[in-house]
């Protein structure tokens, strides 16, 4: 078993890593640069280095942070997700100074990082892919020459993107001729890749997901699908397990996929294989070679621990559960919780959290990394926490998430609670029907009242005048 972990990254999921290394008796080791010197995952860890002043560069340094890896003994680094979980170069590096990369090998990473190469690989293995380019696009002509031959509209999509960046749909022609050179630049700057290519746009689908878990061994299971449609310009919002819209046979023909998809590219250690569907079609979109952010709704669902299956698979031990041994109760559903502002169009809302109370009670699980006092900085990601609910049944979770919610206390910032609120109320969410335009074809629900509970303005009063008064 492994004895000692670097984690190669911040906030929450640093600490979730944290947790499932002290459960394991794995000793555990944090980077930071100074702006996250008060981070959480930087006081919960058993060791801790500063990685100096620049607020990203020391998380986006393989070499740096394999070498950190080398010298304080540690025979293992997890990279989360984000930063440095997809860079086939960090791994590679990992195998070179034989430190194990909590993660596939670093030839899978690159050839699923890169999804033309992916749709490529699943193409061959038979998994049904989304219609579009054989390779990436070299021209504009190319490009709407494809665009007639499979129909509008279609999907403009970087080769190497992520994090739902470098996605524009296009109508017609000459919506096409706008947006090629805008993906090109956009993924060129993003992601330091100008490569792009088409799929045919699935009108209305459903994002659903498998998680899947493989070993060193060859062994390769499902933990069921989760249903990622509520997004806001192809980012998640609110994931749901399992999905409340698949039949019993769905499931199974969709986790049977994802097996296979995994197995076709020698895939090891915790993952994910995204689909798109519509009626009853399916396409592979594309996997995730790390862990997610919602990956603990499916430990909810199932009480598998994720993390700690993916410190046992790199330790090289077989997958503690077969196929048959994974069992699903329930549903559960994750907020992402953001320091933004829905009503500006989502705007980041950074600062300082003037106060913070947790909710609880049955069936609540919040990841987080902040508390009262911590000013969320403005160089990372705008989610701040993960407010996870479960319950028996599909009525059950809906209502156990909204008490949730309302027991939250926030304060400071703007934040995508009480909006989801408003999602939680809606007829449509609450019968489980929705697809990835539900977002935009309500901007109704974005009319819910600001009105503050009367302890957050007085607590926002002493703020201000403690700061005056220089306390
Ligand atoms: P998940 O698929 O786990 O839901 P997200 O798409 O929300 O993950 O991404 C999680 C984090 O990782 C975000 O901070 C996102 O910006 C970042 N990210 C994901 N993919 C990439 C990528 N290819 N390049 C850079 N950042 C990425
Ligand atoms: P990322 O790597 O940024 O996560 P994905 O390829 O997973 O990118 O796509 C993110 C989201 O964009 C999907 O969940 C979906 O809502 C939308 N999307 C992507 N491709 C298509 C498509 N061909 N048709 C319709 N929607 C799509
Ligand atoms: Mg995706």
């Amino acid at each position: 078993m492994l004895k000692k972990v670097l984690i190669a990254n911040r906030g929450e999921i640093a600490v979730r890593i944290v947790r499932a290394c002290a459960e394991m008796g794995i000793r555990s080791v944090a980077i930071y640069t100074e702006p996250d010197r008060y981070g959480l995952h930087v006081k919960r860890a058993d060791e801790s280095y500063s990685l100096g002043d620049d607020p990203l560069a020391g998380y986006l340094d393989p070499a740096r942070i394999v070498n950190l890896a080398v010298e304080t003994g540690c025979d293992a680094i997890h990279p989360g997700y984000g930063f440095l979980s997809e860079n086939a170069n960090f791994a590679r590096l990992c195998e070179q100074k034989g430190v194990a990369f909590i993660g596939p090998k670093s030839s899978v990473i690159h050839g699923m990082g890169d999804k033309t190469q992916a749709r490529d690989s699943m193409r061959a293995a038979g998994i049904p892919i989304t219609p579009g380019s054989e390779g990436n696009l070299d021209s504009l002509e190319e490009a709407l020459k494809l665009a007639n031959d499979i129909g509008y509209p279609v999907m403009l999509k970087a080769t190497s993107g992520g994090g739902g960046r470098g996605i524009r749909r296009c109508d017609t022609p000459q919506e096409l001729k706008v947006q090629y050179p805008r993906v090109i630049s956009e993924a060129t700057k993003a992601f330091g890749s100008a490569e792009v290519f088409m799929e045919k746009c699935i009108v209305n689908p459903r994002h659903i997901e498998v998680q899947i878990l493989a070993d060193s061994q060859g062994n390769a299971i499902h933990l069921f699908e989760r249903d990622c449609s509520i997004q806001r310009r192809n980012q998640k919002l609110i994931e749901i397990a399992p999905s409340p819209q698949l039949t019993p046979e769905q499931r199974q023909y969709i986790g049977d996929l994802a097996v296979r998809a995994a197995k076709a590219v020698g895939y090891e250690n915790a993952g994910t294989v995204e689909f798109l569907l519509s009626g009853n079609e399916v396409h592979f979109m594309e996997m995730n070679t790390r862990v997610q952010v919602e990956h603990t709704i499916t430990e909810a669902i199932t009480g598998v621990d994720i993390v700690r299956e993916q410190l046992r698979i790199a330790s090289g031990l077989p997958l503690s559960y077969r196929q048959e041994d994974i069992q699903y109760r329930g549903y559960a559903l994750q907020f992402r919780i953001n320091a933004e502002d829905p009503k500006n169009d989502f705007l980041p809302s950074f600062g300082r959290i003037t106060h913070y109370y947790a909710p609880g009670g049955p069936g609540v699980r919040v990841d987080t990394a902040i508390y009262t006092g911590y000013e969320i900085p403005p160089y990372y990601d705008s989610m701040c926490l993960k407010l996870v609910v479960w319950a028996l049944t599909w009525d059950e979770v809906i209502a156990r998430g909204k008490r949730a919610l309302d027991d939250m206390r926030l304060h400071g910032i703007k934040t995508t609670a009480n909006y989801y609120q408003q999602i939680l109320e809606h007829p449509d969410f609450r019968k489980g029907i929705f697809n990835t335009s539900f977002v935009p074809d309500h901007p109704e629900l974005l009319n819910y009242s600001t009105k503050r509970h009367p302890s957050e303005i007085a607590l926002a009063l002493a703020a201000t005048i403690a700061a005056h008064a220089g306390w």
